[in-house]
């Protein structure tokens, strides 16, 4: 029986999701993938015929139809033949650790599909409706990501499993530490880990460092006079005033550079290197300890641009300078995704602040592709910010993933995170719904208002519509949002389920605010639900084409259908919430994995569409395609709407050509239009290419311009953005859907 094996929880759930026997769905089960197995997709080369295993087997007589495509999963894995080595661009799927992990990988998304999830779920993955991100975390239960509460951890001090460590005592060491706890933290869950503020949580490590380098200043260069001459007592008095002095010395003490200036300049001249040389360091950290399967360094993202303390604004100055440097041959830095915090008042006009800081963030974006930049004054991003509280300012997961509103009133950002998210097949319902559908003459009198003129197709069985039947649109995609829920609460209850111990430095250290008040063998159970439950979408550009024949950048009245069609579905999100008393939002799916398996399995069944599926991939979430000729400030107010509705996170992107890297004031004006228009997250794409043998980086063709090599002779790494993460050279490292959607990408003027 296949319920053998399930946790109580599970059995638990078993009745209310399924609402059927066991017995009944399991043979329903084996129809279905039975089918399914004319597909290529990888999560379907496994059949469900018979799941009981052998007793005893070898691997070379094996027939059992069970485990026979698990154990060719197995060798085309060994033998580097999968297509999940290009799945995430980011893991080397072809060295020994890249492939030991995708071996565990599979086999976990195998166990969940067979043995775990509730049936109706498992069709609806079959069928291409909904998609189920990181199905091999599903089975143990971990969780997405996590806003990681530097600020606590540093002042307090933490113990990473192997040793404690104390608070910093200055800015070297506490950029050392960020680097450490990121790494950490990075097992603890599968996803990114992000700093919501790093700007407010190192600024109090720079003053220390300026107070060791004015004591020092003080002592050598002859400004403090306690002499010798002196009796002890007032020397006594002169040093606990020196004391005194230093425990409240800040850059900004106009009264220190006045009284001791040689000392003052001493200290800031020094405290600045140190700063600088510490940023540098973190981000070569960041780049190079790999601490998962594959190579993979932690996916980390940091967030700055509103501390204006002089401290604060030395940090964002020297990340911003150090990674502008680069690495050590000069690269282009991949990690940490970098977000440009944008604030009215703080960085937005001459005379702010900040102001010079946002012209600095420019400048390294025009460069670096990075920093992206979040706009703190968007109405959704306004909505639980407390003024002089900067852990309630809107941040993002460099990917885009947002958690800030929490219905049991953690409405900060550190301390908590996205739980797990799944995504709808929006294009699929679009093509089912949509004017090019097919349907048996029989079924006419079931049609709504909306298709009441059919037209007989050729053969005389079957006719085509040409209005959509948008009333049944809505109802599966209804369905599909149900079916998405009920997975992420089935999987909701496996994590709760987990012990305190499983999840490691997360729950110990607190970094998942609560966890270090519980035992480790304590469930994390109540905990989790701070954080968020995301329902997402893709093709949302398709599916209109599907639906209308034109994608919302070609007619404004598709544009409000799919605005409409996001608020229904943000709308759904919330009555959920309400229903099960949970945080459920609603996502602007970022795609790598999924966006080629869905237009895959769709041309499959459906055949090439033109504008649906006839491409390599399917568009971004609710992205205006980038294969549409559109200019830049167009496609900001097409888009623009949509953030507004997308509580888990959304970001849009402009594509610029090669010259964006010099001409920071044409960029400095789009980010500022995008903000604006109330874009909440934001990014500007152009490309940068780099010569692996002289290491000269811009614009190159089929030769280097510096070193005059062929690229038929060396390697020309050609970086390029996909779903929020940088990737070395997308043409080695990219799977094929999103390669297409490169070559595709027009730029906008
Ligand atoms: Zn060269």
């Amino acid at each position: 029986m296949r319920f053998m094996t399930v946790r109580p929880f599970e059995i638990e759930l078993a009745g209310d999701v399924r609402g059927q026997s066991a017995e009944k769905s399991s043979t329903e089960r084996s129809h279905q993938s039975t089918h399914a197995d004319i597909g290529n997709d990888d999560q379907e080369k496994v059949s469900t015929k018979n799941n009981s295993l052998p007793s005893t087997f070898s691997g070379e007589t094996l027939e059992n139809e069970a485990i026979h495509p698990l154990v060719q999963l197995g060798r085309q894995i060994m033998d580097g033949e999968h297509e999940s080595a290009r799945e995430n661009a980011n893991l080397n799927g072809d060295s020994f650790s890249g492939k030991m992990s995708r071996l565990g990988s599979e086999y976990a998304k195998w166990y969940t599909e067979q043995h775990m999830l509730p049936t109706p779920i498992a069709e609806a993955v079959r069928a291409n409706r909904i998609y189920i991100h990181d199905l091999d975390h599903y089975a143990l239960g971990t969780t997405n990501c996590i806003f990681i509460p530097f600020e606590r951890l540093l002042r307090d001090g933490y113990s990473s499993g192997n040793g404690s460590l104390r608070t910093p005592n200055s800015i070297m060491t506490a950029m050392a530490q960020v680097a450490i706890i990121f790494q950490c933290q990075q097992n603890s869950q599968f996803g990114g880990v992000a700093a919501n503020k790093l700007d407010y949580d190192l600024a109090p490590y720079v003053t220390r460092s300026f107070r060791k380098h004015l004591r020092k200043g003080l002592r050598y260069l002859g400004e403090w006079h306690a002499t010798a001459a002196q009796s002890s007592a007032l020397q006594q008095a002169a040093s606990d005033a020196l004391e005194q002095l230093l425990d409240g010395a800040q850059m900004s003490n106009i009264q220190i550079a006045k009284q001791y200036p040689l000392a003052y300049q001493y200290a800031l001249e020094e405290t600045r290197s140190e700063t600088f040389q510490a940023a540098e360091s973190l981000i070569h950290n960041l780049n190079t300890m790999s601490s998962r399967g594959g190579g993979q360094i932690p996916f980390t993202s940091i967030n700055y641009g509103t501390c204006t303390s002089l401290e604060g604004r030395l940090v964002i100055e020297s990340l911003l300078a150090a990674t502008v440097r680069g690495l050590g041959h000069g690269e282009t830095p991949i990690f940490p995704i970098q977000i440009f915090k944008c604030k009215r008042g703080i960085n937005q006009q001459p005379g702010e602040p900040n102001y010079d800081l946002l012209i600095k963030a420019i400048d390294c974006a025009s460069k670096r592709l990075y920093p992206n930049f979040a706009n703190l004054d968007a109405p959704l991003n306004l909505e639980h910010a407390v003024t002089g509280d900067p852990d309630t300012e809107f941040a993002t997961m460099g990917c885009r993933t947002r958690v800030i509103g929490d219905r049991f009133g953690r409405n900060h950002l550190s301390g908590k995170g996205n739980l797990s998210f799944n995504t709808i097949n929006l294009v699929k319902l679009g093509i089912d719904y949509g004017i090019h559908r097919t349907m048996p003459l029989s079924s006419k009198s079931h049609l709504s208002m909306n298709s009441a003129d059919e037209e007989s197709s050729a053969n005389g069985h079957h006719m085509i519509a040409t209005h959509p039947d948008e009333v049944g649109f809505l109802n599966e995609l209804d369905e599909c949002i149900e079916l998405a829920a009920e997975a992420l609460l089935h999987r909701y209850r496996i994590q709760a389920a987990q012990p305190a111990k499983a999840s490691d430095f997360m729950m110990r250290e607190g970094v998942w605010e609560g966890g270090e008040l519980l035992a480790p063998d304590e469930p994390v159970g109540e905990l989790l639900k701070h954080g968020t439950l995301s329902i997402g979408f893709i093709g949302l550009a398709e599916c209109m084409v599907a639906l209308y024949g034109q994608h919302h950048g070609q007619s404004s009245q598709v544009h409000e259908r799919a605005l409409s069609l996001i608020v229904h579905m943000r709308e759904a999100c919330d009555r959920l919430s309400e229903r099960h008393q949970l945080n459920f939002s609603l996502m602007a799916t970022p795609a790598e994995g999924l966006s080629g398996k869905f237009v895959r399995r769709d041309r499959q069944q459906y055949g090439h569409i033109p504008g649906v599926t006839d491409r390599e991939y399917y568009t971004n979430s609710f992205h205006i395609p980038v294969y549409y000729e559109i200019s830049a400030a167009r496609k900001i107010q097409l888009e623009a709407p949509f953030h507004h509705y997308c509580n888990a996170g959304a970001i849009s992107y402009i594509e610029l050509d090669g010259n964006a890297r010099h001409n920071t004031e044409a960029m400095l004006r789009i980010v500022q239009y995008a903000l604006e228009q109330n874009i909440s997250y934001f990014s500007i794409n152009h490309p940068i290419d780099r010569c692996t043998s002289c290491g000269h980086e811009g614009i190159i063709g089929s030769h280097c311009p510096a070193c005059g090599a062929s690229e038929q002779d060396v390697l020309i790494a050609r970086l390029r953005r996909v779903t929020g993460y940088l990737t070395g050279d997308y043409q080695t490292r990219f799977n094929p859907a999103k390669q297409a959607e490169v070559r595709d990408r027009l730029k906008h003027h």
